[in-house]
């Protein structure tokens, strides 16, 4: 892990990552039954691994199959749900509103005032949002694959995964994106998929050396990829706004597994791929 300064802001680079992946989703179009994307080979790779990330995604005039029920993504936002199998000992909302005027106090403020009464229950209620990732199985996630590509073996690569998390020492933001590549054997997953993936260990308190490893073991656990590369840049507010308080600095963290960590010349290609595009 190291840091190094960027010229462009991180905020930027995530907005800009935000709308092209919100861009790519919507002109991903996949029937429903599980069958593939399109029956057009000339469709995969789906996700820009000709090194145009996901600004090359479907960009293009080819027709969509309209006979074939077509469901548009994103599914809807994971994060809302609330978390099971946590229930047993998790304190009442009203507890967690407490805790909130408590630390309000702390803060030296007085959580009476008009303007903070009902901060609590904003702050319990957001909080069901932002650590969403405790109540998501990234497993099953990936369970799901399009096995109509088998025969599709060459590295699968999605770029620019925006994310926001908490670092679990502060619980302060930090957020940026996620890169992501693996070398299928049987079959891909979608695009959307990859992104819940992230947004689900994202949503969690998190250092980003642990994020980048766990999103590395679920696509190596659950789809058995002959190597599976995961690089993830970041911003940390703590950093930017106590401590040291430097801005604009952003720390990279990678994890190689398989054919990515044995054969340095996959690291390379996955590096190349990953700044290729970048403006
Ligand atoms: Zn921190």
């Amino acid at each position: 892990m190291y840091a190094k300064p960027d010229s462009t802001p991180m905020k930027s680079r995530i907005a800009r990552a935000e709308d092209a992946m919100d861009a790519a989703l919507k002109s991903l179009s996949y029937p429903s039954d599980g069958q593939g994307f399109h029956r057009n080979g000339q469709d995969f790779p789906p996700n820009g691994i000709d090194g145009q990330g996901l600004d090359g995604m479907r960009n293009d005039n080819r027709p969509v199959d309209e006979t074939r029920p077509v469901e548009v993504a994103p599914e809807p936002a994971s994060a809302t749900r609330i978390p099971e199998g946590i229930e047993t000992g998790r304190p009442s909302r009203a507890e967690a509103e407490a805790a909130v005027r408590t630390l309000l106090r702390w803060a030296g403020d007085d959580p009476t005032r008009e303007g903070l009464l009902d901060t609590p229950a904003r702050v319990t209620k957001a909080y069901e949002q932002l650590f969403g990732g405790y109540g998501v199985n990234a497993e099953k996630l990936l369970e799901r694959v399009f096995e109509e590509v088998e025969g599709y073996s060459d590295i699968v690569l999605v770029r620019d995964i925006p994310f926001h998390s908490h670092c679990e020492h502060h619980m302060v933001p930090f957020m940026g994106l996620a890169h992501i590549a693996y070398y299928p054997t049987r079959g891909v997953v979608g695009l959307s998929k990859l992104a819940r993936v992230v947004d689900t260990f994202a949503r969690r308190l998190q250092t980003q050396e642990t994020m980048t490893a766990q999103i590395a073991d679920v696509i190596e656990s659950i789809l058995k990829p002959r190597g599976v590369a995961v690089m993830v840049e970041a911003e940390h507010l703590c950093m930017a706004m106590r401590g040291v308080q430097k801005s604009g600095v952003s720390t990279i963290t990678s994890q190689f597994r398989g054919v990515f960590k044995d054969n340095a010349n996959e690291q390379v290609r996955f590096l190349t791929l990953v700044r290729g595009g970048t403006k």
